[in-house]
């Protein structure tokens, strides 16, 4: 009995120092140079290019351009050529298992970087930690360093490489795995390619990571790098399962329709949190980056959803480490999936984790796939979008703060830092995941967004604009509860009462706006006069002296267009006084 006890507790002392499950140890870039890139030890003009391209719309229509479907077909061809990439598989072989395969996607970096004066520069990932019985493994990335290492912030697109089948450590079965996730992997091989064209403030990393399908290793291990060397990760992109389009008999929730059914124009975005948070605040981000930059110009455009929860039902991929490290993460799903990733349930016929997860079918028995499972085309769309959002991330500038007042009929937005800028933009939500408007400051820190909305509660944030158009990533949200509109055309709208002002006699005559101001005030003040549209766009201000006790204002007003306007009275920057008035 002693033995065994003894026994026991050595069996127990070897596990907790053998097997930690909850770190990995040894984690090495194993290309000093890029180490130190991610870290910002680096001269940036080491990696210029000859003619820099840096123009944010020069970039969107180089993706559109340079992106392609037979470029992701050809390289998944190559990945599901080596037949197994479970995290377990063979290292050694040249064309079989994770070994290979990591091996080959490093020399795509490779050739790509070449192209490109060889300003990308590749790497290992290498950590210890037992999966699958194998206790060393790699993920592979390549860092396109910036031009700014005044932050060294980096942006990261990243997938997982390694695949699996039915049984989580088989790796002599054929898990060809070429939606989960080689559509991933090929997406952010292709962006590496067409990226490293061009010239952005912070470093991007292109990252295919290992031991995904066995608890989200490879990205547990890189997101404990980075925290560990104050890495500051500015957002991470994964993108897990997004080339397929058919939906198939299950799903995880929220699913698709039913069996066979086709989508091809919505990707979904998961990410953490509702309400105040900076995952969905990014997930918005990439929307509005994609509506601004690429929709106009997509001949095949695509709905971009922001989904409720962090991942599908009962699912986890590689952006929640780094979401759990406190960086911004999400993914990116295609809308329909084929399978719900659970073989062992009885009866499972799907696609997820299983040998049936290839590229398409020989349908007439002629050597040649002619029946696809993964839509290079709706790949290359995401590829795009994705690209789109990272290269935006990229250039942009830090994020300002704001105030916010609160009024009848709107908020006062008042920016407080990063003012060198010369516009900002302010965005508006309400109780759904999408905005609902982002409004322009016109040049001005300050801005009255009036409530043209019907809810009671709205959710704001504001980025900072550079000279060349680009968005800062939006700031945290502050919540303001909607004060209701005065009656159309009344004489008394102070919401201010300590004010001592009073706001009536608003009418409009011959181009001509005439207000009369009353101030209970002994002493004379400056007032700014704005007017604003139902979309918030600023058609005038000014700012004119009050006087003590009866005060006409005159405002010129020779093109103004009939409709509905706000007049906002405001001193020092907060709305003391808001009327809803009609011209005509
Ligand atoms: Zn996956």
């Amino acid at each position: 009995m002693r033995t065994m006890i003894k026994y026991l507790f050595t069996l127990l002392i070897c596990i907790c120092f053998i097997s930690n499950p909850f770190a990995q140890t040894n984690l090495l870039i194993t290309n000093p140079e890029v180490d130190n890139i991610l870290k910002g030890n680096y001269d940036p003009l080491s990696y210029l290019q000859t003619l820099t391209i840096d123009n944010p719309a020069a970039i969107s229509l180089g993706l559109l351009d340079n992106v392609t479907a037979d470029s992701l077909q050809s390289y998944l061809n190559s990945l599901v050529s080596f037949v197994n990439r479970n995290s377990g598989s063979d290292t050694l072989s040249d064309s079989i298992g994770i070994g290979a395969a990591r091996r080959w996607a490093y020399n795509k970096f490779q050739t790509f970087s070449l192209a490109n004066e060889n300003r990308l520069r590749t790497s290992y990932f290498q950590f210890d930690q037992n999966i699958c019985a194998v206790n060393q493994h790699k993920s592979v990335l390549a860092v396109l360093p910036g031009l700014d290492t005044s932050n060294h912030q980096i942006v990261l697109v990243e997938a997982h490489l390694d695949s699996r089948c039915e049984m989580s450590c088989d790796t002599s079965c054929i898990a060809n795995g070429a939606d989960d996730n080689g559509s991933g992997s090929v997406l952010v091989l292709e962006l590496a390619r067409v990226l490293s064209n061009y010239t952005f403030n912070n470093t991007i990393v292109f990252m295919l990571t290992t031991g995904e399908e066995q608890g989200l290793w490879g990205s547990k291990a890189f997101s404990q790098y980075a925290f560990i060397n104050n890495i500051p990760i500015k957002v991470v992109q994964n993108n897990d399962i997004v080339g397929g389009t058919i939906c198939g008999e299950r799903s995880s929730p929220p699913s698709c329709p039913g069996v066979s059914e086709i989508d091809s124009n919505n990707i979904r975005i998961f990410s953490q949190g509702i309400n105040f948070s900076k995952n969905k605040q990014y997930a918005r981000y990439i929307k509005m980056q994609y509506y601004d930059m690429l929709e106009p110009l997509m001949k095949v455009p695509m709905s971009i959803n922001i989904m409720d929860g962090e991942d599908r039902t009962g699912r986890g991929g590689d952006h929640i480490p780094f979401r759990q490290k406190g960086y911004t993460a999400v993914r990116f799903t295609s809308s329909h999936e084929h399978g719900d990733g659970h073989p062992e349930i009885m009866g499972y016929t799907d696609h997820q984790h299983t040998v049936k997860d290839v590229i398409g079918l020989d349908t007439d028995f002629d050597n040649k796939i002619d029946s696809f499972f993964i839509d290079f085309r709706y790949l290359r769309r995401n590829a795009i979008i994705n690209g789109n959002a990272i290269a935006m991330a990229a250039q942009a500038v830090n994020t300002p703060t704001f105030d916010l007042n609160n009024s009848f009929g709107g908020m006062y937005i008042t920016i407080l830092s990063e003012l060198q800028y010369l516009s900002y933009k302010i965005m508006v939500r309400t109780n759904t995941n999408d905005f609902v408007g982002i409004y322009g400051l016109d040049g001005s820190i300050n801005r009255f967004v009036p409530n043209t909305l019907t809810d009671s509660t709205y959710y704001i944030s504001v980025a900072a604009m550079d000279k060349n158009g680009i968005e800062s990533i939006f700031s945290q949200e502050q919540m303001a509860i909607a004060i209701a509109d005065g009656p159309i055309n009344t004489n008394v709208d102070v919401l201010n009462t300590n004010s001592q002002l009073v706001f009536e006699n608003i009418s409009f005559k011959n181009g001509y706006l005439y207000l009369f101001v009353h101030s209970n005030n002994s002493s004379q003040e400056k007032l700014e006069f704005h007017l604003t549209d139902l979309l918030g766009r600023t058609i005038m201000k000014s700012e004119k002296t009050i006087m003590p006790y009866e005060n006409n204002i005159v405002l010129n007003l020779p093109s103004i267009r009939e409709g509905f306007y706000f007049m906002s009275m405001i001193r020092e920057n907060v709305v003391i006084g808001t009327k809803k008035i009609f011209i005509y």
